[in-house]
């Protein structure tokens, strides 16, 4: 490996210290978040009759209301006094980029200022919308833009759901599928992140299928143990990167603290109680991961249980001096794994022609 290249990875790591910071205090809810029995209660103690709480649940999760001008039906009085503590609109669409026909990247503002990014991947008939939860990520994962733009917060379950909701209203119904694959490690931000799955979930508001919904973890391994109790029939998606520990902990410095035999242990127990398959993210980053070795060792780390693997082309990223091998070299790793008993896809990289990886788009925003 090149001693640049070598160099690019020993500047990752995880930006624990910095420690997990919630939502400020003085933000105003995001309406988004609450479920429609929290909304009665809130109309309740505004001295409004509880039904005003079931409308106030269709303008926002059915109908993909963000501003309480578009909320006709609703008493003046009503908007005034939950306007003091609560926004319809915590997620504003800021800037777009991407190309007609192919993936499109929202930059979204939030209210304290600070920024997210939302993408839009249409494919085969079905929209999927990746999500962010955090405001910039702390794991550190040396090929990402999210963490070199460093960490400020995590995201609210409500401005989790807008981000849905506000792709939702550009499409004019809506998405079919969720990806919890955007800023921000998702079990950094555990109940934010799952009471939000419960709400795109409702039957009464989106009702996106749970199966439709994949979170996604860089290997977080309470998180992967605490979703296997929830009774929820998401994807869990686990991003490895590496077939062993040492070129993992450079790529990933989140194996420092939950290293990969642990955490394959804690993906076999998640697949036995859950009865569903696991999906392992494997960036290929050429000279570096993808040799036919690399393959083997991956393949005989993962049999032991059901999941299959996702093999994704490295996205071009400022500061990483990366580059994804040539097709035939991937699709000669996909060999490997598929002979060995390890189901696994090859995919586009879709965000290549938008603006390359999450994350790029707040820098850029920021540096300009
Ligand atoms: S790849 Fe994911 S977990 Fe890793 S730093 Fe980026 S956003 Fe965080």
């Amino acid at each position: 490996m090149a001693g640049k290249r070598l160099h690019h990875f020993l500047l990752g790591k995880v930006q624990g210290d910095l420690g997990n910071k919630p939502v400020p205090r003085d933000m105003k809810t995001a309406l988004q978040g609450l479920f429609p029995e929290e909304l009665q209660s809130l109309c309740k103690e505004i001295g409004q009759p509880a039904f005003r709480g079931r409308q106030l649940w269709q303008w926002l999760q059915v109908r993909h209301a963000d501003g309480w001008d578009l909320m006709g039906n609703l008493p003046q009085a009503l908007k005034q006094a939950l306007s003091a503590t609560c926004t319809p609109g915590p997620a504003r669409l800021l800037k777009e980029s991407g190309d007609p026909g192919g993936a499109r990247k929202w930059l979204i503002g939030l209210d304290d200022g600070e920024s997210i990014e939302t993408v839009l991947i249409p494919a085969r008939e079905r929209n999927t919308v990746c999500v962010s939860t955090q405001v910039g990520c702390r794991m550190g994962c040396a090929f990402c833009a999210s963490a070199k733009g460093g960490y400020a917060r995590n995201l609210s379950e409500g401005e989790i759901v807008a981000q849905v909701q506000a792709v939702a209203a550009v499409l004019g119904r809506r998405p079919d599928n969720v990806v919890y694959m955007g800023m921000g490690e998702p079990f950094d931000n555990y109940d934010a992140v799952l009471k939000s799955v419960r709400i795109l979930n409702h039957p009464d508001g989106l009702n996106i299928g749970a199966r439709r919904i994949t979170l996604s973890t860089s290997g977080v391994i309470p998180g992967i143990r605490r979703l296997a109790e929830e009774g929820l029939q998401v994807e869990l998606s686990v991003s490895l990167h590496a077939a062993n520990p040492e070129l993992r902990r450079r790529l990933m410095p989140v194996e420092n603290k939950y290293p990969m035999d642990a955490l394959l242990d804690a993906c076999a127990d998640y697949t036995a109680r859950t009865k569903r398959h696991i999906t392992f993210e494997y960036t290929l980053i050429r000279g570096v991961n993808d040799a036919r070795e690399n393959a083997e060792q991956l393949a005989g780390r993962l049999r032991r249980f059901p999941c299959r693997v996702n093999l994704i082309p490295l996205s071009p990223v400022e500061e990483f001096e990366g580059a994804a091998p040539s097709r035939s070299a991937m699709e000669g790793f996909l060999r490997v794994l598929e002979k060995r008993g390890v189901e696994g896809t090859l995919r586009d990289s879709k965000g290549q022609h938008v603006d390359a990886a999450c994350g790029q788009l707040r820098r850029r925003a920021h540096h300009t």
